[in-house]
């Protein structure tokens, strides 16, 4: 699909992990979406949404976020020349991911109160200004996540037994069962992790109390719930023993691998940088 507006997203490593493989007992392979042009997988779905949001002649797009969705929308929107408003709740955000908003020349807003707060008042903006919306309730964003999927299995060269990742609103989860229903054959076991802790997690990429996407998220993948001390273990784990920094939301996948033991060929998805999130390296 050509796209209208792109940075050169996707097309992301997928990088053996020999000693967690060893750890986990089974092969375990990275794919490294912190590799995206603004550090996250959200890249993906946000060249569709804002290619989209283009060709329909919108006036601006507007989203609410903890953080990566405003990284990506900011840079989209930039690239499309359009104004992009986003909605945080304040003092929830990473700083590098807020960086990346200002530096983009994102409006912000905050609001007291949590990312559904938000999310409602992005929505409400959306329908008043006829700007277009691009949370992963717009379908464009789950279209283009789905991308990853194809190129797993294109890397692998067939689709791997099991993929685990992070379940924060659950738009992913929902994208890479898409992905892998269009490839066809066998299903790989899907794995979505979410904390125990979803109002309160460290993981602030995951810190979603109530998932927009749930019903049909769990209906396609298994849910996995990791405590916060899993998540940070083996978010330790993946930059110490295989060289990755990835941010606290990522290793959520890992901890859910640990927890469920999969056999076989297993992707765990490690959806955004670690730079984007200084401050938590205060709990390594
Ligand atoms: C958005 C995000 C998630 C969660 O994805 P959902 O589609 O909301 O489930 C996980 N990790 C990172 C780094 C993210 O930016």
């Amino acid at each position: 699909m050509a796209l209208t507006v792109s940075l050169g997203e996707g097309g992301t490593p997928l990088v053996p992990a020999p000693r967690l493989s060893e750890r986990l007992g089974c092969d375990v392979w990275l794919k490294w979406e912190g590799a995206n042009p603004t550090g996250s997988f959200k890249d993906r779905g946000m060249a569709v949404a804002v290619s989209r949001a283009v060709e329909r002649g919108a006036p601006g797009v507007v989203c609410a976020s903890t953080g990566n969705t405003a990284a990506s929308a900011a840079a989209y929107a930039a690239r499309a020349g359009l104004p992009a408003v986003i909605v945080l709740p304040a003092g929830a955000v990473a700083r590098g991911k807020l960086a990346q908003a200002v530096a983009a020349g994102a409006e912000l807003r905050e609001v007291d109160g949590s990312f559904e707060d938000a999310h409602m008042l992005a929505r409400r903006l959306a329908e008043v200004e006829g700007w277009v919306n691009v949370n992963s309730i717009n379908p464009d964003r789950i279209e283009g996540q789905a991308s990853a999927a194809r190129e797993i299995a294109e890397q692998l060269g067939g689709v791997p037994d099991a993929v685990a990742l992070p379940y924060g609103g659950g738009g992913n989860t929902c994208a890479y069962a898409r992905g892998f229903a269009e490839i066809g054959g066998a299903m790989p076991r899907l794995l979505a992790v979410q904390p125990a802790d979803r109002a309160g997690t460290f993981a602030s990429a995951i810190r979603i109390a109530d998932p927009v996407h749930r019903e049909r998220a769990e209906s396609v993948a298994e849910v996995v719930t990791a405590a916060e001390d899993e998540i940070a273990e083996w978010w330790r784990a993946v930059a110490q023993t295989e060289g990755l920094f990835c941010e606290p939301a990522s290793a959520a996948s890992l901890a859910g691998v640990a927890r469920v033991r999969p056999e076989g060929r297993v992707v765990c998805v490690l959806t955004g940088t670690g730079l984007k999130d200084p401050d938590a390296v205060e709990r390594l």
